[in-house]
């Protein structure tokens, strides 16, 4: 039986070049097939019409190219697209494309289902099936960069790592996919437009920060007194606040970047002085700002979306503070696409 043949996106440039060398073919040809790839984003050797057809039948021989397919797509009234994305295996995860006066944001997945156990998030709910791999999250840009000149009619400008799964426990993977979506030769966006968006793991941070990366990075806060977040956040008994702070701390002093906090204040668990304060507290302990999120009901009794003149009061005590805060209103929340409400709700992912 002849061998399975391999993803050739699982190959890097070098690995590429020696291939084509062990052929007896001439090692530029890796450039023109890593182009194919991952500058024009075609799916098939076919295609690759600056190759000789006897190239194209010896990749065809070796290789596959594995790619993700838009298996569903539905649009919000606010023009918010969500997509079913199939992935090679079958298994489903879901991305988001968000319209902003003239931006275009794509909020990608990083892993099917989800290791953490925030008790407010669908996506929580959902058990941890396989982390996606460097092609997945890429291909996941290109459709949503694709449906963006296409609907709107302009190209995809920013990208936030906020759909499926915690970015940081596929940290690998995810910064493979960053470094093909920034890479000149690749796509070529600028790194300041990406966001990281990490429920907190004070070890990955602060390797981030040392890998010298150049995106920004968001911080899914909730609290900043421990036992609320524990209670609401079961896994962050691992990472507490005080390491937590550390890391930024370190983050800060090697990227220069201010973190961005995200926060949603529910009613009975955080609307009140203390946890104001308690916030204003972390917040000036490092160079940050303050995205309070409004609460996507996912059917959990207990969370309740805090009055409005509740989230006031957050923005009052922080601007006081001189730390920015700002309200993040949801987006494609009658098609299930805001932020938490991600679970692969038409689809089976059971298997
Ligand atoms: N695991 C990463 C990224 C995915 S979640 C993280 O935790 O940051 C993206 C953002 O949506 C996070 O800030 C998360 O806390 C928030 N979120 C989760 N469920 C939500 C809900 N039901 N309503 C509003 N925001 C939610």
């Amino acid at each position: 039986m002849a061998a399975a043949k391999k993803d050739i996106r699982a190959l890097n440039l070098e690995e590429l070049q020696e291939f084509f060398v062990a052929q007896g073919d001439k090692a530029f040809r890796a450039k023109q097939v890593y182009q194919w790839l991952w500058n024009k984003g075609i799916h098939d050797f076919e295609g690759m019409t600056n190759l000789s057809k006897s190239t194209r039948a010896l990749l065809e021989e070796h290789f596959i190219i594995n790619h993700i397919a838009v298996d569903q797509q539905q649009r919000s009234e606010d023009g918010t697209i969500k997509n079913a994305v199939q992935l090679f295996d079958g298994r489903i995860v879901e991305s988001v494309l968000i319209p902003v006066k003239d931006r275009t944001t794509a909020c990608v997945s990083s892993q099917v289902g989800c290791s953490l156990d925030c008790r407010f998030c669908a996506t929580a709910k959902l058990a941890r099936m396989r982390n996606l791999n460097p092609d997945e999250i890429f291909d996941q840009v290109v459709a949503i960069d694709q449906q963006s000149k296409a609907y709107f009619d302009r190209p995809l400008s920013n990208i936030v790592f906020m759909g499926m799964g915690e970015p940081l426990m596929n940290y690998n993977n995810v910064l493979a996919a960053i470094e093909k979506i920034t890479s000149p030769v690749a796509l070529g966006m600028s790194p300041r437009r990406i966001t990281l968006s990490t429920s907190g793991i004070p070890k990955l941070i602060k390797k981030m920060a040392d890998d010298n990366v150049q995106f920004n990075l968001a911080v899914s806060l909730h609290a900043a007194i421990q036992s609320t977040r524990e209670n609401i956040m079961p896994f962050a008994v691992k990472f507490p606040l005080d390491e937590l702070l550390l890391s930024l701390q370190y983050w800060y002093e090697k990227t220069g970047k201010i973190v961005t906090f995200e926060y949603v204040v529910w009613k009975g668990i955080n609307d009140d002085m203390e946890h104001i304060r308690a916030l204003v507290n972390y917040c000036k302990k490092v160079p940050s700002k303050v995205n309070l999120i409004e609460y996507n009901a996912i059917g959990e009794e207990q969370f309740q979306q805090a009055a409005p003149q509740i989230i006031d009061q957050y923005i009052e005590y922080l601007t006081a503070a001189h730390i920015t805060a700002t309200v993040r209103r949801s987006r494609g929340k009658d098609i299930d696409a805001a932020c938490g409400q991600l679970a692969n709700k038409n689809q089976q992912n059971t298997t």
